[in-house]
């Protein structure tokens, strides 16, 4: 199949990211789309500067790990160059699985992957319409922009609302797809934590939490939490 010639993504997270550096790799010209004044979405750092010097939190993905041989030869990759590190395999014990880390927080991996790539942010797709085999693009700024084909890997919410006026389908599991509401607490600590382990989750009936312990991350200052309460 040969690759399409011009070609819109719409968001500049891990997945659009790695789709336009496919793409790219195909041979197509790509412009990327995000409303976010940076790229990474919700692989996303936050730098707070603290009595104790700046703290680097991780509020979106803290880490992610490898299922595939294709992926980790993707990670393998994202080691070489410097950007990602092994972190732990595992919170209470080794279960087998490396857990990995960008080494200067989340978003330094999803900046690696846009370099030199056509990514315009604070860029919002508001419409999206269809030609003959022709898409257009609608910004925020009343701007259009065509293309053969179209990418979104905004969440579902949002791409369902700019198909609905054309004439793609989604499939029903996809559109009925919810999200659950997070709550991310970002404390500097002043002390460490009495506690050994890396992370840990727990819950009741309303709420479920999960705490990731970030003293021993490479991209942080020691004595540094961040609890996600989900
Ligand atoms: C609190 C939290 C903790 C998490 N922890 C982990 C973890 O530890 N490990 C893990 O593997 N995963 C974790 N995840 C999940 C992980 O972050 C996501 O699965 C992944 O980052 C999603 O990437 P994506 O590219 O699909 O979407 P996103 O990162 O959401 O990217 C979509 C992009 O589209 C943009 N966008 C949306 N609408 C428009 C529009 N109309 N026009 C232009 N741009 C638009 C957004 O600005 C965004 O940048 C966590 C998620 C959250 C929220």
């Amino acid at each position: 199949m040969t690759a399409p010639s011009r070609v819109v993504v719409v968001g500049a997270g891990l997945a659009g990211l790695m789709a336009a550096r496919e793409l790219v790799a195909a041979g197509s010209d790509v412009t990327i789309f995000d409303k976010g004044r940076g790229v990474g979405g919700r692989m996303a750092t936050r730098r707070i500067e603290s009595s104790v010097g700046t703290a680097v939190f991780d509020h979106g993905a803290q880490f992610f790990t490898t299922r595939s041989e294709e992926f980790r030869s993707v990670v393998d990759r994202w080691i070489a160059d410097d950007v990602v590190v092994e972190w732990c395999r595992g919170f209470a014990g080794d279960d087998g699985h490396p857990r990995y880390i960008a080494r200067r927080g989340m978003a330094s991996l999803a900046k690696h992957l846009a370099s030199g790539l056509d990514v315009r942010t604070s860029s919002l797709a508001f419409g999206l319409s269809r030609r003959d085999s022709k898409w257009r693009v609608i910004l925020d700024d009343a701007s259009t922009y065509d293309a053969d084909a179209v990418v979104l890997t905004c969440p579902i919410p949002q791409s369902y609302s700019l198909v609905a006026n054309t004439d793609v389908e989604l499939p029903n599991d996809l559109i009925m797809t919810d999200y659950e509401r997070t709550l991310g607490v970002l404390a500097v600590l002043d002390r460490p934590l009495l506690r050994t382990t890396t992370g840990s989750s727990g819950g009741s009936r309303t709420a479920r939490w999960s705490l990731v312990e970030c003293g021993d991350r490479p991209c942080t200052s020691p004595h540094r939490e961040i609890l996600s309460l989900l």
